[in-house]
């Protein structure tokens, strides 16, 4: 079977012309001692957006993979994918994010959770997990609950998988189920009532994205009760090595952190709780890369940075449209958006210390930021004038967008805080 190496990071890359600099940053950490894959991810809504291809984003990776010389793991994901949108996926991917979200909640048939609770008495009554202090008591209406809630969700997933797998061969693919993009968190207690039912599935399933509790704004850190955070994170990764015990799915199955970018004071918790179980983590920070492009373009300059206010300008007069599909993942205080007129007259200074992501910076605007995260279609729409800025702007945008992987993400998460203290050697 296609195994997920033990670390991975999920990168985006909207415009298909990053992925060297991104598998710099990898290399980089390579350098230092410790393997990260990288995965390139990229939505149906995203493709929808710039009007590409999944094609092209294997072929994106494939270049920098050679370009590089990169020896070791890299994969390509079918982002958030559903049975109605995976097919045109199917050839250029070998990672599938089976995203049943939607399913959640929606009634299985009472046969089939009555079938759940008789296979499961294990989960009904007091459950010792190794590393979780207390053990969960549950009750079998609590469970029937859980299983009424998640079961036909789990059963979707398994159509896909095996929709996937007929066409691209089992062997062939690395599966994730994500079911962050929902209302509610998914609570330790219901995340193994979901392995279990996972398992039943035949879903040989390599790393799960459960909602977790907090605000995962886009492009910002995170929002909400660390230490409640770390508590979740820790029963998560408990519930996880005792799920692949107890009911045989792949040994190396983790937790995959969908993290909407960039939440940074979540990287020292994960950091010191996945060596407690010896466990390995797919973090996905995506639309960080985006914001580099634009960070890079501001900081060149002249044509570049106009064009970079030009797009701040077009997202103000659209900022509704832009935000509402994102309304629970963003948090703009529209009083701290400055006019498109006056961001126009910004030097590169101005704009890249608004917009990078330095919380200790004085010009730092995370409501400038959360509205630019979500404005990359702006950028789609200018067409070759964006890429030929790129194009033309290539090693300063490049620059930017290994140093912020590799400094802001990878050290905090992969390095020792010894070699995080020593400077970066990027470039
Ligand atoms: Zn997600």
């Amino acid at each position: 079977m296609l195994t997920l190496e033990k670390f991975s990071l999920g990168v985006g890359d909207r415009f298909a012309h990053q992925a060297k600099a991104q598998l710099r940053a990898c290399q980089l950490l390579s350098e230092k001692g410790v393997d990260v894959a990288p995965v390139w991810n990229k939505s149906h809504r995203e493709h929808s957006f710039i009007g590409s291809e999944p094609g092209s984003v294997l072929a994106a990776a494939q270049q920098a993979v050679e370009t590089l010389n990169w020896k070791k793991g890299w994969h390509v994901d079918a982002d958030h994918i559903r049975l109605e949108t995976v097919d045109r996926f199917i050839p250029a991917s070998d990672f599938f994010t089976l995203d049943v979200a939607d399913s959640i909640g929606k009634p299985a048939s009472p046969d089939a959770v009555e079938d759940f609770l008789g296979r499961h008495p294990e989960l009904i009554g007091a459950l010792e997990i190794p590393q979780i202090q207390s053990p969960f008591h549950t009750t079998r209406e609590q469970v029937r609950k859980i299983a009424e809630k998640f079961l036909l969700a789990v059963q979707d997933a398994g159509k896909l998988y095996r929709h996937i797998a007929e066409k691209k061969g089992a062997d062939n693919l690395i599966a994730e189920i994500s079911m962050d993009e929902t209302d509610t968190p998914q609570t330790p207690p219901e995340l193994l009532v979901i392995l279990a039912a996972i398992a039943d599935e035949g879903i040989p399933v390599q790393t799960i994205a459960p909602k977790f509790t907090g605000r995962f704004n886009k492009g910002v850190d995170y929002e909400g009760d660390l230490v409640q955070f770390e508590k979740e994170f820790h029963e998560d990764l408990a519930v996880i090595a005792f799920a692949v015990a107890r009911y045989g799915l792949p040994a190396n199955l983790k937790l995959s952190v969908h993290s909407g970018s960039d939440k940074f004071s979540l990287y020292p918790i994960i950091r010191r709780t996945l060596p407690k179980f010896g466990a390995g983590l797919h973090i996905k920070t995506a639309g960080t890369t985006w914001l580099e492009e634009l960070i890079g373009l501001a900081e060149a300059g002249g044509p570049a940075l106009a064009l970079a206010t030009e797009i701040y300008a077009e997202a103000m007069e659209h900022v509704e449209e832009l935000t509402a599909p994102y309304a629970s993942v963003i948090d703009i205080d529209r009083s701290k958006l400055p006019s498109g007129v006056e961001v126009a007259a910004w030097s590169s200074a101005q704009f890249t210390g608004a917009l990078r992501h330095d919380q200790s910076h004085p010009l730092f605007n995370p409501s400038l930021r959360q509205l630019l995260h979500v404005a990359f279609k702006l950028a789609a729409k200018k067409g070759a004038r964006y890429l030929d800025l790129l194009k033309a702007n290539e090693e300063i945008v490049g620059r930017n967008v290994t140093a912020n992987l590799y400094e802001r993400h990878l050290i905090p998460l992969f390095l020792e805080r010894a070699q995080a203290s020593q400077p970066a050697a990027v470039c």
